[in-house]
């Protein structure tokens, strides 16, 4: 019998409104229904709006490193559960048990910095241009934040948005990606196991077209937090701007990968295969390019198609695998699309470019598996090597220096991620101050984000903000400016200064 889950809304675990649910599967075997997640609507929305308020309210004057320590648990419990929410994530999502427990481990990561936040919160106290004056700032939680999170980090992502936006002081309304509720449902559990107060989370599942949307245009909830594709980002976008609401947006990536003449061509293959087929593709900050110095191009190829031709499909929950499924059908569909598109515009598929065939023993019959694929004879401006694929498809061109690579890895529409792989520390430097991104790894590939630096990207792959480290803190809470003037007499500011030069 299928598990019915339900919403968290006004401290309770509610059916939706609707009466409507939909079937969350297994991308390695479709036949493997998870659960019936509620599709919910307006009503259910408003209802926890309703109760985020009165979250709020408590929340809001509870001391910060009182909150910090609900946090601290939190990242306790994420450590207890670790196993268990890893293959209930790689069931949901697919991706291999390494990366889902990389997954929860972010969630870790990011809960334990964020406790330690609680003891901070820096304002600042600065001299005032008067006597007997003094000037400050400090930090004010700001109300209900919405977050609206993708299906590839299923718990990192949240938890980036989650952690910092509870520690600031905020209420929370979470609206999971429809591929992902089961492991938001875990993530849930675990914060009210941990003594968060219940109305100061909500958990809102369904479509974003109908409750992302709502959330996004509903006037009392002033902080919105997406990441998810640069077209959802863009509408977001025009509805935040309209209403001045607070935005964060992390949307898309196109990352290169360049590989000089005088690069340790061994690890930069190890890291081409971890960058461009980890997660099978599906990571903002995946290698979709891969740039190659003209002198090493062909031994490269051969070394990499080698290589990306005996990597092992599966199930994530099998040891053996390392690439696993794509999220679904139309996923897959997409990947497919992409591989035409890039014959017609003139490439050679030197790899993969297919759905598996001949699958012995039918371990891929049942899910949306792609074979990794290998492009060459990409050149700059074709659609695949401007187009986010989003899946295991490695796009190669050809550079003749080190300028024409930073050239090409910065023509195009996003800017999330870049990796250079030379000995040249001239080189690395030039890269890493011309390359037009908001992440760029010298020796190592595009992914491999480290939960306390800031992360997000330029251009359309976002909008000015970070996640991660220290900088979200100034995201999720308003800053407030404070003069104390205890002189006794009126001092009018830039007129009553003692010195004029
Ligand atoms: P998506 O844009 O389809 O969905 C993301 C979320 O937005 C989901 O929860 C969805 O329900 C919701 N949504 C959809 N339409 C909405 C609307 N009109 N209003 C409000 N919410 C709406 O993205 P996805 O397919 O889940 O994730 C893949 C994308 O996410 C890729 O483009 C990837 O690059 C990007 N991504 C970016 C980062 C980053 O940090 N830059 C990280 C991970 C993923």
């Amino acid at each position: 019998m299928t598990e019915t889950f339900k919403n968290f809304i006004a401290g309770d675990w509610v059916a939706p409104s609707t009466g409507d649910y939909f079937e969350d599967r297994n991308p390695a075997d479709w036949n493997d229904v998870i659960g019936r997640f509620p599709r919910s609507g307006p009503d259910d929305l408003q209802r926890a709006i309703a109760s985020a308020k009165r979250g709020f309210a408590q929340w809001s004057k509870t001391p910060a490193p009182i909150r910090g320590q609900v946090l601290q648990r939190v990242g306790q419990l994420l450590v207890e559960r670790k196993d268990v929410i890893a293959r209930a994530m790689t069931r949901e999502m697919g991706k291999v048990l390494a990366e889902t427990g990389g997954d929860v481990q972010e969630g870790i990561d990011t809960a334990f910095y964020a406790a330690t936040e609680g003891r901070r919160l820096f304002g600042r106290v600065v001299p005032s241009e008067l006597r007997n004056k003094w000037a400050m700032s400090y930090r004010r939680p700001i109300g209900i934040a919405g977050l609206i999170t993708p299906f590839n980090f299923p718990l990192a992502i949240p938890t980036w948005k989650m952690f910092p936006a509870l520690l600031c002081g905020n209420a929370v309304i979470f609206k999971p990606a429809e591929d992902v509720p089961h492991t938001a449902h875990l993530l849930v559990e675990v914060l009210l196991e941990a003594g968060l107060p219940p109305e100061v989370v909500q958990l809102v599942h369904g479509q974003g077209s109908v409750v992302g949307r709502a959330l996004v245009e509903h006037p009392d909830v002033p902080v919105i937090s997406f990441t998810g594709s640069t077209e959802t980002g863009a509408s977001i976008g025009a509805t935040c701007g309209k209403m001045h609401k607070r935005l964060s947006l992390e949307m898309g990536g196109k990352n290169a990968m360049m590989v000089m003449e005088d690069a340790d061509l061994d690890l930069a293959l190890d890291g081409v295969l971890w960058g461009a087929f980890g997660t099978t593709g599906q990571r903002c900050t995946a290698t979709s390019r891969l740039i190659l110095h003209e002198k090493i191009h062909d031994k490269f190829l051969q070394m990499l198609t080698a290589r990306a031709g005996k990597l092992r499909l599966g199930p994530g929950l099998d040891a053996k695998t390392e690439v696993g499924p794509l999220i679904h059908e139309e996923a897959r569909q997409k990947v497919a699309e992409y591989v035409d598109i890039a014959k017609k515009e003139g490439a050679s598929v030197a790899l993969g470019g297919r759905i598996p065939q001949g699958d012995k023993g039918g371990r891929l019959e049942c899910g949306w598996f792609y074979e990794p694929t290998v492009l060459t004879g990409v050149k700059p401006g074709m659609r695949v090597e401007q187009e986010e694929i989003f899946g295991p498809v490695l796009a190669v061109i050809k550079a003749k220096d080190l300028t024409e690579a930073i050239r090409v890895n910065n023509d195009v529409k996003y800017g999330l991620s870049s990796s250079l792989y030379t000995r040249d520390v001239n080189g690395a430097f030039r890269a890493m101050t011309d390359l037009d991104t908001g992440i760029t790894y010298v020796n190592a590939p595009t992914i491999g984000a480290e939960a306390h630096l800031p992360f997000g990207g330029v251009k359309q792959t976002g909008n000015g903000h970070r996640e991660g480290g220290w900088e979200v803190y100034d995201f999720y809470s308003e800053t407030k400016t404070i003069y104390v003037d205890y002189s006794g007499t009126l001092q009018r500011a830039q007129i009553d200064t003692e010195f004029s030069p």
